[in-house]
């Protein structure tokens, strides 16, 4: 789980599985298990993610590497389609 700061009301919300919470500002910050939405996300600071301590950190090939996979599944469907 997250837990995140809406940098515009400095309230701090910890994320739940099911439920959503929400800051009081104009900003709506909200989080809703790992899904975080707010008006303007750049006032959105991520201060805790487990997800990224037990993972270990992909360098920029691997990234890469990902991404073009993603992409020729994303072909191969479309031609299947077809
Ligand atoms: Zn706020």
């Amino acid at each position: 789980m997250l837990t995140i700061k809406c940098k515009n009301c400095e309230m701090i919300l910890e994320s739940h599985p099911t439920k959503t919470r929400s800051c009081q500002c104009k900003n709506f910050t909200n989080i809703r298990g790992t899904n975080i939405s707010a008006k303007n996300l750049s006032l959105v600071e991520i201060i805790y993610n487990p997800l990224e301590k037990k993972l270990p950190l992909l360098n920029k090939q691997d990234m890469e590497f990902q991404e073009k996979r993603k992409q020729r599944k994303i072909r191969k469907l479309n031609f299947e389609e077809r």
